[in-house]
Parts: C-alpha cells; sequence; structure tokens
C-alpha cells in the first residue's frame, strides 16, 4: 500500500450479524455495547457520547442532541440499519434501551466500561431478567482486521515510513528531540494522515534509556543512540513503529545493543504466524536479549494489537495468553535500556496471513540516517 491509491470500502454492517453469534456463545440474548471504540466499530458513529443496544433482532443507538444529525449520518454511511435515538439525559437514553431489551432477555454488560454509577442506573430500569458481566466480545472480533481495515492500516504505516525517509536524515544536523517531532508530525500531516497515532517519541542519548520519553530541547549530538518511535492516523486506524539511528560513532556496546535487538525482534517476527501463542513471540524475542546478558534490560513487553486504538488485543507478552490468527495485527517491539548508553528499540506491525505473517512498516532497518540526497 502506497502513500496513495484507493482503500478497499469498509464492511462495518457485517460486523454486528459475526457479533451476534458471540453472544450466543457468550449466552446472552442482548449485548449493551458502551465502549465508544467498540459502538465505532459496530455502527460507524464516532461521537463522544453513545450507547448501542445489539439484540438477536436489532440495533439501536441512543446519543444526545449534538449527535442527533452526525449518528444517523454516519450510520447510513456505513450501510448499517440502526435505530438511533436521540435522548437528553441518560435516564431518557435509559429508557429507551430497556424498552427494546426483549422481555426477559440476559442483557450482557461491557464490564470493562460500565462505571459503578451506570451499574446502579441499570439496575433499578427494568433491563431484562438478568445483567450478565461480559468481557471482550466486541474487542476480539476487533482483534481481527477486515479487508478495508487492513487497508487503512497499511496506509497509515506507509505514511510513516514516508515521513521517516524524509526526516531522518536532518537527525545530522543537530536539531532537538522537540525540533525531530515536530518535524515528523507536520510531514505525517502533509503526506495524508488524519493525526499522529500518539505523542511522538524522540528519545537520544541518556533520554533512550526512558522507554517512553517526551522529546524535550536535548540536541542530538554525534555519538547518540536516538529512538523514534510514532505513527500516523487514518480514518481512524493507527500504525505504530520504531526505528533507532546511531549519530555518527557509537561505541562498541551501543553497537551491539543495536544489533541484538535488530536479531531479537527478527527472531519474534520469525516465528509469528498463525495459531501461534502470542507468549512464543515475546520468548522468541527475550531468549535472543538474554542470551546477550541484558534480560533485566528488556523493561515491557514485545508488542500489542493495533487498530482504531494504538493498543489492544492480542497483547505479546510473557504472561499474555492469546493466540494468533490470520488477520490480527500486532507489533513486534522488542528494547534494551542502558543508563550509560541510551536504548535501543525496533518495531515493526506486521499482519498475520494464512501462511505467516507480512510486515506493514517496511522502513529499512539501517541504523546509519542516510544523508539527503
Ligand atoms: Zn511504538
Ligand atoms: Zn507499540
Amino acid at each position: 500500500m502506497s502513500p496513495d491509491g484507493v482503500l478497499a470500502p469498509m464492511a462495518v454492517a457485517d460486523r454486528a450479524p459475526r457479533l451476534r453469534e458471540a453472544l450466543a456463545a457468550a449466552e446472552v440474548d442482548a449485548l449493551l455495547v458502551t465502549d465508544l471504540t467498540n459502538v465505532r466499530y459496530l455502527t460507524g458513529f464516532t461521537g463522544s457520547a453513545g450507547r448501542l443496544l445489539v439484540t438477536a433482532e436489532a440495533l439501536v443507538l441512543t446519543t444526545d442532541g449534538r449527535y442527533a444529525d452526525q449518528a444517523p449520518a454516519q450510520a447510513a454511511a456505513a450501510g448499517v440499519d440502526v435505530e438511533v435515538a436521540v435522548g437528553a439525559t441518560l435516564a431518557d437514553q435509559d429508557r429507551t434501551l430497556a424498552a427494546a431489551v426483549p422481555s426477559g432477555a440476559r442483557l450482557g454488560l461491557e464490564a470493562a466500561s460500565v462505571t459503578w454509577a451506570d451499574l446502579r442506573r441499570y439496575e433499578r430500569e427494568p433491563f431484562g431478567s438478568e445483567l450478565v458481566p461480559t468481557e471482550g466480545l466486541v474487542e476480539a472480533a476487533r482483534a481481527v482486521k477486515d479487508v478495508g481495515e487492513i487497508d487503512r492500516l497499511a496506509r497509515a504505516a506507509a505514511i510513516a515510513d514516508a515521513a521517516l525517509t524524509e526526516v531522518a536524515p536532518r537527525l545530522l544536523d543537530r536539531p532537538t528531540e522537540t525540533e525531530v517531532g515536530l518535524e515528523l508530525d507536520f510531514t505525517m500531516r502533509r503526506l495524508g494522515a488524519d493525526d499522529v497515532s500518539f505523542e511522538t517519541i524522540v528519545a537520544s542519548g541518556p533520554n533512550g534509556a526512558l522507554p517512553h520519553h517526551r522529546p524535550d530541547d536535548r540536541t542530538i549530538v554525534p555519538g547518540d543512540l536516538v529512538v523514534i518511535d510514532f505513527g500516523a492516523l487514518v480514518e481512524g486506524y493507527h500504525s505504530d513503529m520504531t526505528r533507532t539511528f546511531t549519530i555518527g560513532d557509537v561505541d562498541a556496546t551501543q553497537r551491539r545493543m543495536y544489533d541484538v535487538v535488530l536479531e531479537a525482534q527478527a527472531a519474534g517476527v520469525a516465528v509469528a504466524g498463525p495459531g501461534v501463542a502470542t507468549r512464543d513471540v515475546d520468548a522468541a524475542c527475550r531468549e535472543v536479549i538474554a542470551a546477550a546478558g541484558w534480560e533485566d534490560a528488556f523493561t515491557h513487553g514485545t508488542g500489542h494489537g493495533v487498530g482504531l486504538v494504538i493498543h489492544e488485543d492480542p497483547r505479546v507478552g510473557r504472561s499474555s495468553t492469546a493466540t494468533l490468527a490470520p488477520g490480527h495485527v500486532v507489533t513486534v517491539e522488542p528494547g534494551v535500556y542502558l543508563v550509560d548508553h541510551g536504548g535501543v528499540r525496533i518495531e515493526d506491525t506486521i499482519l498475520v496471513t494464512d501462511e505467516g505473517c507480512r510486515p506493514l512498516t517496511l522502513f529499512p532497518k539501517d541504523p546509519t540516517p542516510a544523508a539527503p540526497g
């Protein structure tokens, strides 16, 4: 996927029917979707307030007056057949939703997004015969990307690749971290990103030893390792990549850190494929780093799913229980962080396919910033 070209259409309308099969398996008759990303996934509605009731027959979306036009328009544009009901207060909306729950139904709630106050309201209103906590029903569906989603994720990754190609040579001009970050953000927007995917990380020299350092006014100088972790947003879909650069002459330890992380990252990607436990991907990365004697310097998990949010299922870590499947999009991003030398992290976003996986991040893994050509 190049930064231009036509994106495949989204198949939003196919999602609620698939979710209904998961509801049956979870032994609920209906689901009240309160996580806004999940509401968006199922309806195309992007507002900041809304709840979606999914029953065997119907979809009912409640929101407030700010979205009286936007909600039905976005659902129609997504081809989703949903009844949109506007209510001035949550109590009004509760009554609409409760009336749409079939009598005697077991109603699933999304446990991770229902507050205690919400639950007390749901218990007062007659919301069916039984409220059942559910976890991860929509998230599990979201983890498997369809063609339109993969196109947007690939576009976002291609924009990030192209932006770094433009900006990386500037690392040789003694810029500050902040300048590099701003230039990357601006370049991604110019190349068609709707926004940045998350706050860009530029961590040079000793700052690189902090995996989530915010860019500051430190000047990037010869001898530095520079960790750059960033991404683009395209139609709600995030990209996520990290490259580490060596500026001028770096010491033998820094060079070895780079080589070890590069090997660890390749080992993780080599293992990834359908049917593989994500913790085995983590282990493949971790073994290489441990063999180099730096097990304690790899202080985070190996990766995460990427989609409508930057960190989503499936997780790729030591204690993860997920198994990769075709359509999963995950990062593989081992790192080594040493106080006296800085940090190295290398991160690709990869798509799990029927045969194995393929990278969406295509930027080369050469630690030397190319001179402007
Ligand atoms: Zn990242
Ligand atoms: Zn990441």
